[in-house]
């Protein structure tokens, strides 16, 4: 393996895919790892996303599994490290954003870094410091309501500075727009205040553009996907198709399907309607017979791979997933379903499947447990946030685009198989 130029750090696994597919897009090659890599990996790439689950752990941990993918990074060869979070900046007042990025800080020696979360094309800005989403403030967003992050400040300086011992400031829109140089002079002027943390205002591509520059000589910078755009560029890489070209696909194409959003909801709709091959999963009939229903999902693929492109789907309306709610609870259903989609990616590998689909961020989550992939290349987006990925999982080599609930476009599915062959 060859020393790397980036390594990067992300909160959790669709975001970290989010955080690769804007490095690929601005140039980079780049590998995703689940988890930290155990030795060396077999690759050539500029930048190494490493996946944690560590948004909502307690922060000690957090902290303590970050530092254990630092380490890897600098052995790896690092230049720079890239903390990445939500784009809603998700957290408690307790982390873990303030306490990662200053152990980070703390053991890379840093005495200034910046965090920002603007991801402009996702309708994620920051001005005078807040977030907004879409066109409100992050407090008035969804997010106020978030089950384990309920985000009540739009002001991040504020938000950052309750979890962080150093001082945090900002860099404001006035900089951001006069360009690197007069980044760089607010830098100098925050430091000389004592501030060793600046949240950075961006509202657009363009200023996420003059901001990278002025981030080349930092060890670290923490950011939402959004700034990786901008930082390929400070390691002599512009955005190329090379980035994104994966080994040539082969073997049978599915989709496996766990997520009930809209979007994902009118792909499903698309794809049958366009006379594609689907068999859908009852949770209830799962509950009474789990093996029973997975071999039937797979017997009827294995009848219909050889034609074409075969859907399992447990996708279903609110009403109807509510109604399955009410009998087996939320998480029972949702663990149970998800544990036979995996079943079912497991055994249309086995069929012969080598270009894969998943809809759902939880789903994806536990198929790629279930197939033991450890690591991805990331490839070509397919809709914005995205990509295909080249895995190897326990049966070796497979593509695989892992979608997350609502990204999509209606022809999602067909178009993904298109788009690889
Ligand atoms: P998304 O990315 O759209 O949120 P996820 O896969 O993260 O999708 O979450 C969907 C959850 O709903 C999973 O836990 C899945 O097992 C569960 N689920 C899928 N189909 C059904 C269904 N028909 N009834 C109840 N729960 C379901």
């Amino acid at each position: 393996m060859k020393p790397i130029q980036l390594g990067c750090i992300a909160d959790d696994f669709t975001g970290a895919t989010d955080l690769a597919n804007n490095l690929v897009r601005a140039g980079m090659r780049v590998l995703q790892t689940i988890g930290v890599p155990e030795g060396p990996l077999d690759v050539d790439v500029d930048a190494v996303v490493v996946a944690l689950k560590s948004r909502t752990i307690p922060a000690a941990d957090a902290v303590a599994q970050s530092l254990v993918a630092l380490r890897w990074l600098q052995a790896a060869g690092s230049r720079q490290i890239y903390f990445k979070y939500c784009s809603t900046f998700d957290s408690t007042p307790q982390g873990n954003i303030g306490p990662v990025t200053e152990a980070l800080m703390d053991a890379l020696g840093c005495d200034f870094t910046i965090a920002t979360p603007a991801f402009p094309d996702n309708g994620r800005t920051v001005f005078k410091g807040h977030l907004f989403v879409g066109d409100v403030l992050l407090s008035d967003s969804g997010m106020k309501d978030h089950p384990l992050t309920p985000m009540r400040d739009a002001n991040l300086v504020r938000v950052l500075q309750a979890q962080c011992r150093r001082r945090v400031g900002l860099i404001d829109h006035r900089a951001v727009a006069a360009g690197q140089c007069a980044i760089r002079a607010r830098i100098d002027e925050l430091k000389a205040q004592g501030v060793a943390i600046a949240i950075v205002d961006a509202v657009s591509n363009d200023d996420l553009l003059r901001l990278g520059p002025a981030l080349a000589d930092l060890p670290l910078v923490t950011a939402g996907s959004g700034v990786a755009i901008a930082l390929p560029g400070n390691f002599g890489l512009q955005p190329s198709a090379q980035a994104s070209a994966l080994p040539p696909a082969s073997g049978l194409r599915a989709i496996v399907s766990g997520s009930c959003s809209q979007a994902t909801n009118a792909q499903v709709a698309h794809f049958i309607a366009g006379g594609g091959v689907a068999h859908v999963l009852d949770p209830l009939r799962l509950a009474r017979d789990r093996a029973g229903a997975v071999a039937e999902a797979l017997a009827l693929a294995e009848a219909q791979l050889p034609s074409g492109p075969v859907l399992i789907y447990s996708t279903a309306e609110p009403m109807a997933v509510a109604a399955v709610q009410a009998q087996l609870g939320t998480e029972g259903a949702g663990a149970l379903v998800e544990q036979a989609l995996a079943e079912v990616a497991q055994g249309l590998l086995r069929l012969g499947v080598r270009q894969l689909v998943v809809a759902g961020g939880e789903t994806s989550g536990a198929v790629v447990q279930a197939l033991g992939v450890r690591q991805m290349q990331i490839g070509p987006q397919i809709d914005p946030g995205v990509p295909w990925c080249h895995a190897f999982g326990n049966d070796g080599p497979l593509h695989l685009a892992l979608k997350s609930g609502n990204f999509g476009s209606d022809d999602f599915f067909t178009k993904a198989f298109a788009q690889l062959a």
